[in-house]
């Protein structure tokens, strides 16, 4: 079946160039930043809309992305999270709907969107199933996106067709001994012909179940710390790689979670992603992207939390003769909730925005990441209250959207990993 955003996009993007076309129309001549002497409009860098305005390719992204969790994921929520296994006409329908390529370029088979589109789906997709988000994110901003930014050529026209299309991607850095402090990490690779031969184990790995390549990363001089860390490509196939167990969570029990061993893992040179000894600068940076994704997870989290709660509040049932969200007590809660769920919307896209014009981002995807995992845990789990017992049992959605919440404080850097890093440059900023 041909992708919908692919099917769209030729449309999508001349109502974009038109409707970007009259917006400048409409502001133009600008207001000036000096009436005598006219040094630059301001509508040469400043959007006159409000952060998380979607463009029309946005929109209709959205739309595809919101049918798609409604018509395929939905009726499988609940069996997928008690089977704890992501069902396999998901992952397929991912491919199809041109989602898990969205930022890959059309050269390649993908969508050849913006960082920004990922976003949105990444939300859409968390409002109705945070774990199938979850692949979604991790394939997209930390898989592709790694091919994208350092693969040489030979490695984009091998890997990113596959990854558009029929392949899933795992992003390999956690070890048992090396979480938060991620350079720790004990992967050995040693030189061995025209390659290299890696020996050491992977834990916590997102998607292992379903993905056929793997971005791992191991130390090829360990006597010089961080700087030996290089980034290799295997796929699930090479002799020498084994999946050794699959972890059972609290949350997000769709999205497969595993420990990975290398036993003599050969690697061909060729399979080197970017330059040796840089691995720590590339997962750093991709890290930094990825966490705007995790924000966008919790904040689609959140909104399916706080929809599925007043639906029930606002139309199904009533106490004392009238709707329980009549009561002040509630209305006043919900309205708060929301308020916070729009707050952390607004970080997450200022975060993508500020990465799509090229400035800085670190802070301002630490700031989204944390806040919008707080959220998500605060209404999600407000939302489990508001319905009463129905909010309790494992028939509706509520309970799994609170249990999938708090592992937005855990992964891509926890609560106090975001805290240091926004502490540290507000410190820069402030020291003397
Ligand atoms: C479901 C799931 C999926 C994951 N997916 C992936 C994946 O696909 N790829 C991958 O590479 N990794 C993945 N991870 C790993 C994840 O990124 C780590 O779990 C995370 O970085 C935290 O590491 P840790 O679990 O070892 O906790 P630890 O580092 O042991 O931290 C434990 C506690 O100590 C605190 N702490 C640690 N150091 C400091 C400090 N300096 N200051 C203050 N507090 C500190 C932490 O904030 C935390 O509260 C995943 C984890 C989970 C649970």
């Amino acid at each position: 079946m041909a992708s919908s955003l692919r099917a769209l996009r030729p449309a999508l993007s001349t109502l974009s160039r038109a409707s970007r076309t009259t917006a400048l129309r409409q502001f133009s001549p600008a207001v000036t930043l000096n009436a005598g002497r006219q040094i630059r409009t301001f509508t040469d860098d400043v959007h006159n809309t409000p952060v998380f305005h979607l463009t029309e390719e946005e929109n209709m992204l959205k739309e595809v992305v919101s049918k798609f969790s409604n018509d395929v994921i939905l009726p499988k929520v609940r069996d997928m999270d008690e089977a704890e296994t992501l069902d396999k006409s998901v992952l397929e329908g991912l491919f199809e709907q041109g989602l898990m390529g969205i930022e890959i370029e059309e050269e390649y088979g993908g969508s050849g969107m913006s960082f920004t589109a990922a976003i949105v789906a990444i939300e859409e997709l968390a409002r109705i199933d945070p774990s199938v988000s979850v692949l979604c994110d991790v394939h997209n901003t930390l898989v592709a996106q790694a091919f994208r930014k350092w693969g040489s050529k030979a490695l984009k026209e091998k890997y990113l067709p596959r990854l558009a299309t029929e392949s899933c991607g795992s992003f390999c850095l956690s070890e048992p001994a090396s979480g938060s402090d991620a350079f720790a990490l004990q992967t050995k690779a040693v030189k061995k012909g025209d390659g290299y031969v890696l020996n050491g184990s992977k834990m916590w790995i997102t998607n292992a179940m379903e993905s056929e390549i793997f971005i791992i990363f191991a130390n090829i001089n360990p006597d010089a710390g961080y700087k030996g860390i290089t980034a290799f490509v295997a796929e699930k196939n090479f002799p020498g790689f084994s999946i050794a167990k699959k972890e059972k969570k609290l949350g997000i029990r769709a999205s497969s979670t595993c420990v990975l061993n290398f036993d003599d893992l050969y690697i061909p040179k060729e399979n080197i992603l970017g330059e040796e000894g840089q691995g720590y600068k590339y997962a750093i940076g991709i890290l930094n992207e990825g966490r705007i994704g995790i924000g966008a997870q919790m904040t689609g989290l959140a909104l399916g939390a706080w929809e599925n709660a007043v639906k029930y509040c606002w139309n199904d049932r009533k106490q004392f003769g009238k709707l329980i969200g009549e009561n002040q007590g509630l209305r006043f809660q919900i309205a708060q909730a929301r308020l916070e769920i729009e707050a952390a919307r607004a970080l997450v896209y200022n975060a993508a925005r500020t990465k799509a014009a090229g400035a800085n981002f670190v802070m301002e995807a630490a700031m989204a990441k944390l806040y919008a995992s707080q959220v998500a845990g605060k209404v999600s789990g407000q939302a489990v209250e508001w319905m009463g017992g129905m909010g309790f049992v494992r028939e509706g959605l509520a309970e799994k959207f609170w249990r999938d919440s708090k592992i937005g404080a855990i992964y891509e850097g926890t609560s106090n990993i975001q805290l240091e890093t926004i502490s540290k440059i507000l410190q820069k900023q402030y020291t003397n």
